[in-house]
């Protein structure tokens, strides 16, 4: 068993920044990281990225390698593609799996800054579709929906904000909603309604995505039963965020939409685990400069705490 004062879950941007800071503060740090590489969302923003504070960036990535030459050259102690596979909160420890063998590491902090993602429908086809890489961004792959087919599947912003994008470009758009009303804003609900490449198909779920090779049509189900296939050349799923918590549930609290409770400092229901980052935030809140913001707090507060 190993020991480490902070050991840091998770490499995105709130993760990145509580290592900077621990590393500027003297810390004993680890940084671990279950992909590849460095950035969490920021590989998968391919719009420009204008609201970061001193860099705009062209997308994601470029702004990625900034924070990893940053991270990198104040030598950050890190460890990538390994994930964390469980927490042991009574004996501080927590277990990763590095080349099939599981390891494991006492700390006497814990950052969780295990970030966020899309939720899934959970329907035949889409983990198919998933792996073949058909997962598409409607700002960045816009032009590839000319006088094609797209069904968009939920009702909030974000799926409206796809379906009006991809209509712009020339795509005919069904969005698929399980209930009569939306809750996108009315600014997006609005200029859907006026353009005629886009129909709303409400009431109704998605119950298959098919295709062998790539998407050919969605099967769907009306609320009172019947079910009927529309033939479409692309899927976007668009109905949320989902906090990654799977580690900590049961061990610290989560709030009813399933986003970990903290305080002004990070702090969680257990007073060793500490939280930063979009796993934390509000989903209409979250961005990339309150999670750096989030990572110093907790930084400079465990700093704090181990000089006292
Ligand atoms: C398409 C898109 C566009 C966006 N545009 C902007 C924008 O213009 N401006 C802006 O401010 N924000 C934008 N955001 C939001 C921004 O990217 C996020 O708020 C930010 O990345 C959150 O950082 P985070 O560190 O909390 O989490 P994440 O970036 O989600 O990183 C979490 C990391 O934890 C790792 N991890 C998870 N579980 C484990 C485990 N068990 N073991 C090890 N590692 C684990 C993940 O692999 C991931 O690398 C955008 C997001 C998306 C998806």
């Amino acid at each position: 068993v190993n020991y480490v004062d902070v050991v840091i879950i998770g490499g995105g941007p709130a993760g990145i920044s509580t290592a900077i800071w621990c590393k500027r503060l003297g810390l004993n740090h680890l940084l671990i990281e279950g992909r590849e590489e460095l950035g969490g969302q920021l590989t998968k923003i391919h719009n420009e990225i204008i609201d970061y504070p001193g860099i705009k960036a062209e997308n994601g990535n470029q702004l990625k390698e900034r924070f990893i030459e940053h991270f990198t050259n104040l030598g950050c102690n890190h460890l990538l593609g390994i994930k964390v596979l469980s927490i042991d909160a009574s004996n501080k420890e927590v277990t990763l799996l590095q080349d099939d063998k599981k390891l494991k590491i006492q700390y006497r902090y814990l950052v969780i800054a295990t970030g966020a993602g899309e939720k899934q429908l959970n329907i035949p086809g889409e983990k198919e579709m998933i792996n073949r890489g058909e997962r598409y961004s409607a700002t960045a792959d816009r032009h590839l929906f000319k006088g094609k087919t797209v069904a968009i599947v939920g009702g909030g912003d974000r799926a409206f904000e796809g379906a009006i994008l991809l209509a712009e470009a020339g795509a005919n758009i069904y969005v698929i909603h399980r209930s009569k009303t939306f809750k996108a804003r009315s600014q997006y609900l609005h200029s859907a309604m006026k353009n005629e490449n886009i129909k709303m198909i409400t009431e109704t779920h998605l119950i298959s995505i098919n295709g062998i090779n790539s998407v050919d049509s969605v099967n769907l189900q009306r609320n009172q039963g019947e079910v009927f296939t529309l033939q479409v050349d692309a899927v976007l799923i668009r109905i949320g965020i989902k906090m990654n918590i799977e580690l900590v549930k049961g061990i610290i609290d989560i709030d009813e939409d399933g986003i970990i409770k903290s305080n002004q400092i990070g702090q969680t229901s257990n007073p060793s685990i500490f939280a930063a980052g979009d796993v934390c935030t509000k989903a209409t809140h979250s961005s990339i400069s309150a999670s750096v913001g989030q990572g110093a707090i907790v930084a400079k507060h465990l700093a704090s705490l181990m000089t006292r």
